[in-house]
């Protein structure tokens, strides 16, 4: 039988983003490298993560 945590039994870790793109697929992954690209280009740093539901992207 498993035993499950309460919340406050938990430690959850946050990491915050500027951008969330859903999906690993060739839309969001090209979504992410241009946004980084246009970030690079204008000398600004820029969190995106990227989403994956699949096991592999
Ligand atoms: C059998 C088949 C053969 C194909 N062959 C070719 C080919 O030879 N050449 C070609 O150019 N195109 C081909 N295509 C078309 C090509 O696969 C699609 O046009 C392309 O994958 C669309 O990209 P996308 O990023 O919009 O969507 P997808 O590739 O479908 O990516 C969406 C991603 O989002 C993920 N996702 C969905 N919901 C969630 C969620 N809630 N949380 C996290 N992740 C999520 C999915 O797991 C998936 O990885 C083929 C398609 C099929 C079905």
């Amino acid at each position: 039988m498993p035993t499950f945590l309460s919340d406050d039994e938990v430690t959850r870790e946050a990491i915050e983003y500027d951008v969330v793109i859903v999906g690993g697929g060739p839309a969001g992954l090209s979504a992410a490298i241009r946004l980084k690209q246009l970030a690079a280009e204008q000398g600004a740093e820029i969190g995106v993560c990227v989403l994956e539901k699949g096991s592999e992207i």
